[in-house]
């Protein structure tokens, strides 16, 4: 009996055998396949040859199996060629870590980006007067800090709200930064203020709200500079990632991303941060991954394990939002951090070793 077994099963073995080198034999066809079609611009699904080849194969079945089982384990098939041929694509991205392995440093002038220190970007939710810019860019100034960020299109859920001060918003935080030795970081929302916030500008935000409007990435990439690239907040790794790759495509790999958190059932945060993001973005890509404490939190009181547990998980940097008198601010009220909360936060991250002084 046992020994009737085992020759069956022996047979099974060797047809697993034959069906892998058929399987991997029919895979390398439709790669080539795939090349071809690449090459004269046709799209690699092509349900009228699918529905031709099932026919043919449910035509010929001889059975056991049935026509639906059949059609069932052809489609997987199918799918799995489809799939090597995207993943080979995947493999092309040029934000894609296996196109270009090692860390992409991003240079604002002489502030250097993702080399293995730790960056700080941190200012107010938006650009209200000068005189809480010059307050904030101060502070940041005795922290140590280079990078202001302040919104001056501000992309608002109601259109009654305060929507910014626009390019005046951008003059302030450019005569703000220039006083204190800073570089200026800013929300751009329409694709046609591109090239006019080059003039005020270090580094372009593209906001979570933007992160999929296809033009303002593309004007980012033929703007030339250092882009801030915001997570949507319903956006998957792999959207992100193309959205970059917008970005990249244009010719600019100098992109930061930035994980902000992302919509879900909890109310108890403003938003749900999703710190596997984290080092999911820093093994799929080589550009610098930041993460928005504030934006994620929404609230003030976890925003300092919350930054812990992002550099602990391998962020280059984090945001945060600053303001002289956040009771009082045009937008993000309850969020901002004051500038003695600041100054604590400051000194928390140095005492855990996560943020040294000498990264500032
Ligand atoms: C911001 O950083 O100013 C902002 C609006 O954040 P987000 O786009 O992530 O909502
Ligand atoms: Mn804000």
């Amino acid at each position: 009996m046992s020994q009737e077994l085992n020759k069956l099963r022996e047979q099974v073995d060797g047809i697993n055998t034959q069906l892998l080198e058929l399987l991997s034999r029919r895979a390398e066809l439709a790669q080539q396949i795939g090349d071809v079609k690449k090459a004269q611009g046709v799209n690699r699904f092509d349900p009228v040859r699918e529905r031709d080849m099932l026919d043919r194969i449910v035509e010929a079945n001889p059975g056991p199996f049935d026509n639906d089982t059949i059609r069932h384990l052809f489609k997987q098939i199918f799918k799995a060629s489809l799939d090597l041929q995207q993943k080979d694509h995947k493999k092309a991205l040029l934000v894609s870590r296996k196109r270009h392995p090692e860390d992409t440093v991003v240079h604002v002038g002489d502030v250097v980006i993702g080399d293995g220190r730790k960056t700080l970007i941190a200012g107010p939710c938006s650009v209200e007067t000068e005189e809480q810019v010059f307050q904030v860019a101060r502070s940041l100034k005795e922290q140590g800090l280079k990078l202001l960020r302040g919104g001056a299109f501000k992309p608002r859920t109601s259109p009654y709200d305060f929507q910014g001060l626009g390019e005046t918003g951008l003059s302030i935080l450019r005569q703000a930064a220039d006083k204190y030795g800073l570089k200026v970081i800013s929300e751009i929302v329409n694709p046609a203020d591109m090239e006019r916030a080059a003039r005020y500008v270090d580094i372009v935000q593209i906001g979570a709200r933007n992160m999929q409007n296809f033009e303002l990435l593309k004007a980012a990439g033929d703007a030339k500079l250092p882009v801030f690239l915001k997570r949507g907040m319903s956006a998957t790794v792999e959207e992100f990632l193309f959205a970059a790759e917008y970005i990249a495509s244009k010719g600019n790999t100098q992109v930061m991303l930035c994980e902000r958190g992302i919509r879900t059932y909890e109310k108890w945060t403003r938003n749900t941060l999703d710190i596997s993001a984290v080092p999911l973005l820093k093994q799929e890509s080589h550009l610098p991954v930041f993460v928005d404490i504030t934006h994620s939190t929404g609230r003030r009181d976890i925003q300092l394990p919350v930054a812990k547990a992002a550099l602990a998980a391998g962020a280059d940097g984090l945001m945060l939002e600053v303001h002289p008198d956040p009771s009082v601010a045009l937008s993000d009220a309850n969020q901002q951090i004051d500038i003695p909360q600041f100054e604590t936060f400051m000194n928390e991250m140095r005492s855990t070793g996560l943020f040294k002084k000498s990264e500032e």
